[in-house]
């Protein structure tokens, strides 16, 4: 069912499902609805359907190139072919149970079903200097880089060591930047265990299998044993280790970015192994990319129980291993449920779109389902990169807390282990 009707000049659209958000997730979880025979309307903000996907480009080992542009296309067109209708440049600004989505040109969206697939968004890390001209957030590098095809700078120093910011610096290098470094942020209120070099090595276990360098693989492998991870840190040499085409800086931080009236310069200080300064220096630069880590963005999904897990990379609604949320007929896909790559996202979108086709009696048996919830299982199996490296105790402790929803114990587990 697909219908259009107007209501004092505004257009109110009927459909079985209504997703928000056209990044992997969203698309995908639209694919699998509408063809299985559901009406389903996409809404997403940008002019392009695709999401972060738009803006990836890396080389995976034994699948090769991953272009999200190409593959953002082919889903978009998978998804027109099957019925989607996709509505670009669109914000919703309120989503309530019924459904009814409320865009902000008026327009507004009523649905039996209903999925938030709204992705991820950067955390801001503040950095004296950091609202001059030339400074960015790593994503907007990535876009400016990979999608419009622009070059943010010729000197470019990178702040915050993380999968994103190595995938992006990277990216740059082969744009024909000079990626002058990868540096850790400096100790402050706001950068915690980030700035702190022991922290970044173990975080780096999760590319170890990656890694192209013998010392970064070496020191993946070593991250679970706290002892080994002190040695490597000791013997990391001071001018940092050459990484994919630019420098990564275990014992070094970023301390202030310069510059008159636009980013000239940044003052890097030496650090021990606790990320305590030492001897200061002048870097030229004419761009910083800052990279803070990712959260799941939350603001439609506001009430639903939500719960805040560190491991999952913040705040996410409570879910079932089919992905509905404590709301009747709200389903999650992607990187609102947990920061993970693309790849895990169209998994769990094509499962949420194929349990909602089931629930509107469009499949029968339990076949589908099951074999979509393999495939997610198998997606995090095979993921070339993890975001959150302690991402399998996140989903645990969120299944944990799924089962247990309602019992009197869950808030005050929630405020103890959680909060
Ligand atoms: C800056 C950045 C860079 C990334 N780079 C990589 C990478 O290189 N490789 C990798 O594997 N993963 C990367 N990721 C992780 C990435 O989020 C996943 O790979 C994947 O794109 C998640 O898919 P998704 O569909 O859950 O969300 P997204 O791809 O984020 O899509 C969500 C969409 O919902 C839209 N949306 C949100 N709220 C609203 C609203 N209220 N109204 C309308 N539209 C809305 C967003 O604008 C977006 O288009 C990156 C994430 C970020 C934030």
């Amino acid at each position: 069912m697909k219908s259009k009707v107007r209501t004092a000049g505004r257009a109110v659209m009927i459909s079985d499902v209504v997703v928000i958000g056209a990044g992997p997730a969203g698309l995908s979880a639209a694919i699998a609805a509408a063809e299985a025979g559901a009406s389903v309307v996409v809404i997403d903000e940008n002019p392009r359907a695709g999401g972060k996907l738009l803006g990836q480009l890396h080389e995976e080992p034994g699948t090769g190139w991953w272009i999200g542009a190409d593959i953002s296309k082919k889903l978009a067109e998978r998804a027109a072919d099957a019925g989607v209708r996709i509505l670009t440049n669109r914000q919703v600004w309120n989503l309530s149970p019924g459904w009814e989505v409320a865009l902000d040109n008026g327009e507004s969206v009523s649905a039996k079903y209903a999925v938030a697939a709204t992705g991820a968004a950067e955390r801001p890390l503040p950095i004296p200097g950091w609202s001059m001209p030339g400074v960015m957030a790593i994503g907007a590098a990535q876009t400016l880089t990979n999608y419009y095809r622009v070059r943010p700078g010729d000197r470019i120093a990178i702040v915050g060591i993380d999968p994103l910011s190595l995938t992006v610096a990277h990216e740059l290098s082969m744009a024909g930047a000079d990626v002058v470094g990868i540096y850790l942020p400096s100790k402050s209120v706001f950068t915690g265990s980030q700035a702190d070099p022991d922290r970044n090595l173990e975080y780096l276990a999760g590319m170890s299998e990656l890694a192209p360098n013998a010392f970064l693989r070496w020191g993946g492998r070593l991250a679970a044993n706290p002892t080994l991870r002190s040695l490597a840190l000791t013997f990391f040499p001071k001018s940092g280790i050459p990484l994919m085409g630019t420098r990564l800086n275990l014992r070094k931080s970023l301390i202030s970015i310069g510059g008159d009236g636009r980013v000239q310069h940044i003052e890097t200080a030496a650090i021990d192994k606790q990320g305590n300064p030492g001897k200061i220096q002048t870097v030229e630069v004419d761009c910083v990319c800052i990279s803070g880590g990712l959260y799941p963005v939350q603001e439609l999904t506001r009430d639903c129980e939500l719960v805040r897990i560190d491991q999952l990379g913040g705040t996410v609604p409570l879910y079932s291993q089919e992905l509905e949320t404590t709301q009747d007929n709200l389903f999650v896909a992607g990187n609102v449920t947990g920061i993970e790559g693309a790849k895990i996202a169209m998994a769990q979108g094509n499962l949420a779109g194929t349990v909602i086709a089931s629930r509107l009696g469009l499949i029968q048996g339990k076949k589908a389902i099951d074999q979509a919830a393999e495939a997610v299982r198998s997606a995090r199996k095979s993921s070339a990169i993890t975001f959150m490296p302690d991402i399998e105790e996140g989903r645990r402790i969120a299944d944990d807390l799924w089962l247990k929803r309602g019992s009197e114990n869950l808030l005050t587990q929630k405020d103890e282990s959680y909060a």
